[in-house]
């Protein structure tokens, strides 16, 4: 029995990486002082898992900035406007784009892995395109491994995987045509890693995760053909993670690789399905990947050795692997860096590194019954998940019951989005085009030090809000000025949308350094729900409240909503997920109502989650989109027929969701559309979207400020596709990373704009 990580978080404690790629980026450091700190990074997560004693520890699973990018660069695939540049001034540019004299590139499209937060850079194809090997990063990184005794098995990108992540950059071809081009480049790569003496290739391919088309299926078929022809001593590691192999199992059962690597969190039931299966092969070895890799939780080993004697009942002993359920990547790193974590609750969990424990220790004790110390980390083991079981910080009986009572009433506004519209027009009396943004102004530097200073305790308590309270009436009387219709208080108060609330939770716990990659040198630090949720203060009508003072126009709460909180945290799992947001719905429920009762008239409720929360498989989609929809219906139904719930998405497709969308009936939603001229609107205009609609007008994601007529255009087009009076008038997303002058600038033509639109309807009148 081996045990088996399939890759490891590079960012080192406290962001040390970040620092130094930012450093060098700012020229602060070398490139060879890059690379030393890049090489201890390794060292130290290498030596640190051969010290607890992992057998099969990963290599590759570094990088500078994403692993996808680092396989294309591995291939060869290179766009073409990238041709002139080389090493790393390359890397960088293809990450994050490059200006400089007289070259101007764009970065590489960036998008979410699976259904993770991690984003990687999208592979780019054209039509005919070569391939060529650059096996410089593994080879370098092997042989340093190799360097202190430690012999590692390489991770790389299947090419099936890494076809279907990309995307054609020209018309006319399917990028699975470029098969036959990439496969020599993988079996020469396999080769040199073979005649290194590497003796396991992990060749990830979470794609078989999803839905495969046939010619899908049959071009992994093909890929692992051609490896297994190559005769070679190094064996293959076929993982698979995220989700069960689903439709694509007989597929993978019958593919010539050594080991086969299944993900025993998102899919128990797979192992007994695979032990059972008629074309299992019991000479392969089973790779259990029984350590949650997407999650904080400790083990429960006692259920993990469960599943090990199923597979120990059919299998050799030297055919089960324990592993974790992928790569480690989207967990924090250490749980001892947390010493402020409430003790209670810091025993329940388990980072990178204490996952590494648990995989050896796992492997110890199903593999030697006598082994003493694998015994005592048993017992504490056991006393850990009693005590998480038994907690009284968990369960709060009050939370229960409010959610057995829900009545289908609790997830239905009073009427309908028709007899709500006209009470909502009569009490708001706005005008045709109404203008308004979508939460957050500026967070200039001042104000996150003063945020910081607060913190620390260099300001206290009035001192913060006297000048939180400065920023936000400055923001309101320029929104009055400006002429915008809506008003928003700026969310100044707020570090993050989902901290901001989390923190005011109960069943809510936060790191101080539990970092997680999400793209590049970014970091997320997501909350930890470990219980029951509730609301036990207002969380916003401080400043709701507060900011409508300052004004006769309308200003809109600003919440976020339950998928949104949930998506963005690391979730318990002793309950379904769907029970999670229902707890935090109904905190949004209350927060909601409480608003309502101070007087604001527009509530938004924003979701920017909700996409991304969708299953990797067709067929579990719809249960999720229901438990989700519902979810927001909690949060905003328990509102009058006056009071306007709006929503914000800034995602980018809608087409496979619509129908859920316009079940959430919010009276108002905003999403992302300038950057596609208004296309990602087609989704609502084929489904006769009914409410309320503000496509956003520009792009909040660039510092350029949008011209009159370019607005204009953008809501001419929409004028046509939609009835005049579902149309709001709004930026794209949040400003809160923009800088005042050029929010200043853009938003005064976003008010001309929609102005000007009115003229012309009138006139049309
Ligand atoms: N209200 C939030 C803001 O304006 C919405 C952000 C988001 O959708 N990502 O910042
Ligand atoms: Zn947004």
């Amino acid at each position: 029995m081996k045990s088996n990580v399939l890759g490891y978080p590079r960012i080192g404690e406290k962001r040390a990486l970040k620092r130094a790629v930012e450093g060098y980026w700012k020229k602060k450091i070398t490139e060879d002082e890059l690379s030393n700190v890049s090489k201890e990074l390794r060292i130290k997560n290498w030596q640190m898992q051969s010290d607890l004693g992992v057998d099969l520890i990963s290599s590759n699973d570094f990088s500078l900035y994403d692993q996808v990018l680092d396989m294309c660069i591995t291939l060869g695939c290179i766009p073409q406007r990238f041709a002139n540049l080389s090493g790393l001034e390359r890397y960088f540019a293809m990450s994050r784009g490059l200006q400089k004299e007289r070259v101007d590139v764009k970065a590489m499209e960036m998008t979410k892995w699976f259904d993770t937060n991690y984003h990687y850079l999208v592979p780019e194809f054209t039509k005919g395109q070569t391939f060529s090997l650059n096996a410089d990063k593994i080879i370098t990184e092997y042989k340093e491994a190799l360097a202190l005794g430690i012999k590692t098995k390489p991770v790389i990108i299947g090419p099936v995987t890494f076809l279907l992540l990309g995307k054609e950059k020209e018309e006319g071809f399917n990028r699975l045509g470029l098969l036959d081009s990439l496969l020599p480049v993988y079996e020469d790569l396999i080769q040199k890693l073979d005649k290194l003496g590497v003796a396991y290739i992990q060749i990830d391919e979470p794609i078989l995760a999803t839905d495969l088309r046939q010619n899908e299926q049959l071009a992994i078929a093909r890929s692992y053909a051609c490896f297994n022809n190559l005769n070679t001593n190094a064996k293959f590691i076929l993982a698979n993670y995220f989700d069960c192999y689903g439709d694509n199992l007989d597929l993978a059962l019958t593919l010539p690789v050594a080991v086969i690597h299944l993900d025993l969190v998102r899919c128990q039931n797979q192992l007994d399905d695979i032990l059972f299966h008629p074309l299992f092969d019991k000479n392969k070895t089973l790779s259990l990947g029984l350590v949650d890799g997407r999650n904080i939780w400790k083990n429960d080993f006692e259920n993990s050795l469960k599943a090990i004697n199923r597979a120990k009942n059919k299998l050799a002993e030297d055919k089960i692997w324990i592993a974790t359920s992928c790569s480690l990547l989207h967990t924090p790193l250490d749980l001892e860096f947390e010493t402020e974590l409430h003790p209670e609750i810091k025993q329940w969990l388990a980072f990178a590194k204490q996952k590494i424990d648990e995989v050896v220790t796992l492997q110890q004790l199903a593999s030697d019954k006598e082994n003493k110390s694998a015994l005592v980390k048993l017992k504490a083991n056991h006393h850990a998940i009693t005590l998480r079981k038994t907690s009284t910080l968990i369960h709060n009986q009050r939370v229960k019951e409010r959610v057995n009572a829900i009545t289908d009433a609790d997830t239905e506004r009073q009427n309908t989005f028709a007899v709500r519209n006209e009470q909502q027009r009569s009490v708001l009396n706005l005008p045709l085009f109404p203008t308004t943004t979508i939460g957050s102004f500026p967070q200039t530097k001042e104000v996150r030090a003063w945020r910081a200073k607060f913190k620390k305790g260099e300001l206290n308590a009035q001192e913060y809000d006297k000048l939180l309270k400065e920023e936000t009436e400055k923001s309101i009387r320029w929104q009055e000025a400006t002429g915008l219709d809506v008003l928003v208080h700026g969310e100044f108060e707020r570090n993050d949308m989902v901290e901001y609330f989390g923190e005011q939770l109960d069943g809510f716990v936060f790191t101080k350094f539990g970092w997680v990659q999400s793209y590049g040198t970014r970091c997320v630090k997501p909350p930890i729900i470990y219980g029951d949720v509730q609301r036990p203060n207002p969380m916003t009508v401080y400043w709701a409240n507060y900011a409508q003072s300052l004004t006769k126009k309308h200003v809109k709460g600003m919440l976020t909503g339950p998928v949104t909180i949930l998506q963005w945290s690391f979730v318990r799992n002793d309950q379904p997920r769907s029970e999670t947001c229902t707890q935090i719905a109904l905190a949004i429920s209350d927060e909601v109502k409480d608003l309502e009762k101070a007087g604001i008239n527009i509530i938004q409720i924003d979701e920017a989650a909700l996409r991304e929360g969708l299953p990797l498989r067709k067929a579990d989609r719809q249960h999720y989109l229901n438990w989700a929809v519902k979810a927001f219906r909690i949060a905003s139904s328990g509102v009058k027929d006056q009071t306007q719930i709006h929503t914000h998405m800034c995602y980018s497709e809608f087409n496979d969701i619509i129908e859920s969308i316009a079940n959430m009936d919010a009276d108002v939603i905003t999403i992302e559309c300038s950057r596609s001229q208004m296309e990602l609107l087609n989704a609502f205009v084929d489904f006769k979207y009914p409410n309320g609609i503000g496509p956003g007008v520009y792009d909040i994601h660039s510092p350029r400020i949008p011209t009159l007529q370019e607005i204009e255009q953008l809501l001419e087009k929409a004028s046509k596709l939609l009835p005049l009076k579902n149309i709001w008038v709004n930026p794209d997303c949040g400003l809160k990373t923009r800088d005042w002058p050029e929010t200043k600038l853009a938003i005064e033509n976003l008010v001309k704009s929609a102005k000007k639109m009115r003229e012309k309807q009138y006139h049309a009148i």
